[in-house]
This record gives C-alpha cells, structure tokens and sequence, in this order.
C-alpha cells in the first residue's frame, strides 16, 4: 500500500456493536465500524438506513442503546459533542442570517482559541482561502449562493481546528452542476488538511467519487465496507450489486462445475431461464444443484457478443451524451446496456464468464 494509504494510520474513531432504538424502530443495528486518520468515510443507503442516526452517534448529539462510540481508543459515549472536538456540517446550511460571512465563520471560534496561535481575524482568513472565498468575509450569508454558504458552513465547522469533521448530506440542497463542483471542493480540503471525515449521502455516485472507504448501509447496518472500486466491482450482496451503479442480476442453478478457465479461476454452467451461461466463480466453490445470483455490470452486456449469448427486445432508450442507456425485455426481466449506436427490435447480447460477478449462493445440499 502507498505510504499515505489510510489502510495504513491508526484508528481515528470506532462504533462497537452500536445500537439505536427509538420507541418502536432500531434506527441502528448492531453497527461496528472503524475510521482511521485522515479518511474521507462516507455513510451511503437508501431513505431511512440509518445514516443520520449514525452520524449524531458520532457527533454526540445522540447516545446510544447499546454499545461504544471510541475516539482514538478512548470511551467517549458519554461525552457530549462540544468535548469531542468534531466540527459538523449539515444539509440545510444553517448559517446565521444577520451575521457576515466572516462573523459566521468567527462564531465557530467563540468557545475556542484559534489554533496555531493565529488571531481571530487571521484564522477566519485563512478559513475562507481555505473553501475559496477570500474576500467575502464582509458579505451576507443570502448574497452567497448555495455552494458558497455551504463552504462557509465548512469553514466555521473547521475553524477550530476539530479533529474529525461530519458532514450530513451537505450537498443534497444543491443543483446537480454545482454538487458535483462542490464534491471536488470539499475532498480537496478534506485532503489539504488531512482530516478524519464522515460524510453521509444517499447518492451513490456522489460516495464513490468522494470517498477513501464507503459503508453502503441498509436497514440500519452496513452491508459491505470497502473502497469505492471494491464496491463497485466486487459487492458483496446483491442489495449493494442493485444500489451502487445500474446492474443486471441473474438467478441461476448449477448445472455443471467445469475446469480452470484461462485464468486459472473455476467456471459453471448456470441455468438462467431457459438460457445456460458459462459463469467464472471467482473465489468462490460451487456444486451441482446449487442456486447462485451474479451480476453483470451494463457496460459489460455486449451487443451482438458471441460468448454467453442471448436474444432479448429493446424496450427503452435514454440517451445520456457519451453513451445511451438501453432498457432490454428479457423473459420478464429488465436487462440494461450501454451502446453508443441507437438500438431497435431484437437485438443479442452476452457477456465474458469473467466480467459475471457472483453475489450469493444458495447451497442445496
Ligand atoms: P434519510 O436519508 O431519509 O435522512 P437516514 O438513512 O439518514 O435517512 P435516519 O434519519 O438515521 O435514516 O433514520 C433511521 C430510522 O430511524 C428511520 O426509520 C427514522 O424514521 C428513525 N428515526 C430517526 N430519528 C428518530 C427519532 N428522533 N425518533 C424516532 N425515530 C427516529
């Protein structure tokens, strides 16, 4: 690993076994993670996952049910968040409307000594050269646009100098245009200060393109814990395979276990349908009779393709600039490709035994 991989420091924070109830719904279940120094960790899943629970659990603005909440070792579930040094910043920008820009960012001062033993006005300059936006500390908060108030939210969250930074859904009020500008902002920072972050989103895109590690959480646990390229080639669950990126999941029975394909890896021949496909099983031991679920990526369900062919019905087209997102009828199922050539009536489609993505296996016997 490269020597700035996080994979590498130690541990900047820590859940164990964390668990959050309110009168009838566990809003967290059983969660154990771990964050290390300097990472940009990012909390993704659907409405409702339990993201933003998590994030006050770490924050101190909630206390857990059941377990521990640990700051570089040390206990801190009891502790109330202005004793945990971590700066927050939240969807709605909640800046102070009366107040400058600069006083904005000099509030976040008001219960902290600078550090570095600048003065106020010196670090409240540094802060807003930090999120660029030098010379603006005179403005109101309702002459900035959303991005601006929403870097100046940064910029108070980190004018202590916190040790973790916690960002909820900060970029949900957004345009798409200026989100993902912003996205980019905020990841410099982050880096330029090499600060522990937890970043909550329910846009996947957004956690893969920000983040060092993404928790993809559901029903109020994470279901796989890895770096963005893990997550996206390699999902654990079929839940994670369905909401990270467009995916077709194939459910199939084992009909043979074949030698050692080129790469050395495992190969069957799985029924789907009425179809039978040749699947590379990984790392993964299979046998004869078994149901397995895999997955094949849309940009590797290949037109016209020779290997693992099939014939299936265009049903839809969305065209998205650089490629078209192709709705397929397949036996009742929806099949998604990407082509750059528009597509009509029936078209073939198949796919490399390697480029199929096993995800669970169901094992008879
Ligand atoms: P969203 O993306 O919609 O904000 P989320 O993943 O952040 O969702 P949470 O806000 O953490 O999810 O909520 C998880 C579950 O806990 C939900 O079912 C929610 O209704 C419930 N919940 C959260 N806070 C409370 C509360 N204060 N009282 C009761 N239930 C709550």
């Amino acid at each position: 690993a490269a020597a700035d991989d996080p994979g590498d420091r130690p541990i900047a924070l820590e859940l164990e076994s964390v668990t959050k109830r309110y009168a009838e719904t566990t809003a967290v279940d059983g969660v154990s993670l771990s964050v290390r120094e300097g990472e940009f960790f990012t909390l993704v899943g659907p409405s409702g996952c339990g993201k933003t629970t998590t994030l006050r659990l770490i924050a101190g603005f909630e206390s857990p049910t059941e377990g521990s909440v640990r700051f570089h070792g040390e206990d801190v579930t009891g502790t109330p968040p202005e004793e945990r040094d971590v700066g927050v910043v939240f969807q709605n920008y909640a800046l102070f409307p009366h107040m400058s820009v600069g006083e904005n960012v000099a509030y976040g001062l008001n219960f902290a000594d600078p550090p570095g033993g600048v003065s106020k006005s010196g670090r409240v300059r540094e802060l807003l050269e930090l999120v660029d936006l030098e010379g603006m500390a005179d403005r109101e908060p309702d002459q900035l646009s959303g991005g601006q108030q929403q870097r100046v939210a940064i910029a108070r969250a980190l004018a202590p100098g916190p040790d973790v930074l916690l960002l909820d859904e900060p970029m949900s009020a957004l345009d798409a245009q200026l989100r993902e500008r912003l996205r980019v902002q905020v990841r410099a920072i982050q880096k330029e200060l090499g600060i522990t972050t937890v970043y909550v989103t329910h846009d996947q895109e957004e956690a893969l393109a920000i983040s060092d590690r993404v928790s993809v959480m559901r029903a109020g646990a994470p279901e796989q814990v890895a770096p963005p390229r893990e997550i996206y080639r390699r999902p654990e669950t079929r839940f994670v395979a369905e909401f990270v990126g467009d995916n077709n999941v194939f459910d199939g029975t084992v009909r043979s276990v074949e030698g050692r394909g080129a790469n050395g890896r495992q190969r069957a021949a799985l029924e789907v349908g009425t179809e039978t496909f040749a699947v590379d099983l990984q790392d993964r031991e299979v046998s004869v009779g078994d149901e397995v679920t895999f997955c094949v990526r849309p940009e590797n369900l290949r037109i016209g393709a020779g290997v693992n062919a099939t014939t299936a019905i265009v049903a839809s087209a969305e065209f998205l600039g650089e490629t078209t997102r192709v709705h397929l009828e397949w036996y009742g199922q929806e099949l998604l490709v990407r082509t750059r050539d528009p597509l009509s009536g029936d078209v073939t489609v198949g796919f490399e035994p390697e480029d199929a993505h096993v995800v669970a296996i169901d094992r008879t016997v």
